[in-house]
């Protein structure tokens, strides 16, 4: 379930996604940092691989004038089934054919290998507070070079990026014209056409981003596994140049690709959109436990991560849901991991549902706060005066005062509380 209104009709089924996949077994490669036997495991295991776009892959003339621009670039990692090839990247493990099209849109199955149509190719950037990802324990105050192109391994019914999201890359960009690469010195403004079929390469992102007097990188918007292979490139380039890389995600993503890119991550904002299989599968087209595994992951590796999740009507709003996630997050993450609830607004396919009640936001607060988590928000509401306020967790005073995305009191030195000398969890300055 999930693919928006306009979605061709040309979807693999199930069953044939297995019949491409057991007609190419005996040709299989691996192109990937993850080891084969693993990834063969995988393939047999009880999960079918996700719905594709049968044949949806471009045109030859609009292929040719994609790699002229190098907005193309081979996947990281899949495996080699014949002429069939499989994702490796997220859970959805697409099973593509010659010709066929991921279920993320932007990769594609030529001639037998995997490309990603989404690389150096951003539809959108703006430079953003870092509250706005929301990361609240991260460098506060700090403005963060925030960029996404299409596509996503998801299908949120709220999402309130669908326009890019659910695109194609060749629906956000224009190959056609002039080549245009972005670099410093940067113009004052871009017109759309510009922006349209504009490159911006690994080096030139970090290249921007140091010239805006950005400290970090983010990978936003939409979502960086569907643009796996561009946010890895960029995320290894900037570590190098010690820019600091935010990963904004729905944590989707399996585990080698998520070990790989870790390396080079300094904070993520991952979403936990409910605590229950049947809610992500109805919601998102997705599943839960891939993103407790990536949670999981991150707090084993020490990448400092905030937690997101947002309140649905009718979806998520339930308060013993609630409290089972919290309870989760405490005994395997710890309690100073920050939860922030999110206030929805309705949207995409979900605008006959009402705002979620600000009562509502404030009881799940009061059940996270039960529960033993240090930190925890309420963003997208103005009628709670501390829905953005940390608090030291031994003397109980405001530490960090916010105004939706800005600081306005702060009371730490060196990632203490300057009232009782208590070391506040997060990444702060120095
Ligand atoms: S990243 Fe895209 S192509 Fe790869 S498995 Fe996920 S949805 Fe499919």
């Amino acid at each position: 379930m999930g693919m928006d209104q306009t979605t061709p009709n040309i979807l693999m089924t199930r069953r044939r996604a297995l019949a491409c996949g057991a007609a190419g077994f005996a040709g299989l490669a691996l192109n990937s940092h993850a080891g084969w036997l693993d990834s063969l495991f995988n393939l047999s295991g009880a999960e079918a691989p996700a719905d594709v776009f049968k044949g949806d892959a471009p045109s030859e003339e609009l292929w040719a004038l994609w790699c002229q621009r190098g907005w193309v670039k081979e996947a990281s990692h899949y495996l080699k089934l014949d002429r069939n090839v499989q994702c490796k990247t997220c859970p959805n493990n697409c099973l593509l054919a010659p010709g066929d099209r991921s279920h993320c849109r932007n990769k594609v199955n030529r001639d037998g290998t995997l490309y990603t149509m989404a690389y150096g190719n951003p539809c959108t950037f703006h430079i953003d507070p870092v509250e706005k990802k929301p990361l609240f324990h991260f460098l506060p105050g700090t403005p963060t070079f925030s960029l996404a192109t299409s596509g996503c391994v998801f299908r949120c019914l709220n999402c309130q990026n669908w326009e890019i999201s659910q695109k194609k890359p060749e629906e956000t960009k224009d190959p056609h014209g002039p080549a245009y690469r972005l670099r410093p010195p940067l113009p004052s403004e871009l017109s759309l056409q510009e922006m349209s079929r504009l490159s911006l390469f690994p080096d030139d992102v970090v290249a921007v981003a140091q010239s805006l007097h950005c400290p970090s990188i983010s990978y936003t918007y939409s979502e960086p596994t569907a643009y796996y292979e561009y946010a890895y490139d960029t995320c290894q380039l900037a570590h190098e140049q010690r820019l600091k890389n935010i990963i904004v995600t729905c944590g989707s993503i399996e585990d080698r690709p998520l070990r790989d890119l870790a390396k080079f991550v300094d904070a993520a904002h991952v979403d936990l959109k409910g605590f229950s299989d049947a809610v992500y599968q109805q919601l998102n087209a997705g599943k839960l436990q891939p993103i407790l595994d990536t949670l999981k992951t991150y707090h084993e590796l020490g990448v400092w991560f905030e937690v997101i999740n947002l309140v649905v009507p009718t979806y998520t709003d339930d308060l013993e849901m609630i409290k089972r996630m919290c309870g989760w997050l405490v005994a395997n993450l710890g309690p100073d991991r920050p939860l922030h609830f999110s206030r929805f607004a309705p949207q995409h396919k979900l605008e006959h549902l009402p705002p979620t009640p600000v009562d509502i936001l404030v009881r799940a607060r009061d059940a996270a706060r039960a529960a033993g988590l240090h930190y925890v928000y309420i963003g997208n509401v103005r009628e709670v005066p501390d829905a953005g306020t940390t608090f030291c967790p031994n003397c109980r005073r405001a530490i960090v005062e916010r105004d939706v995305f800005s600081v306005t009191a702060y009371h730490l030195a060196a990632g203490r509380c300057r009232f009782c000398g208590t070391s506040i969890a997060g990444v702060w300055p120095a």
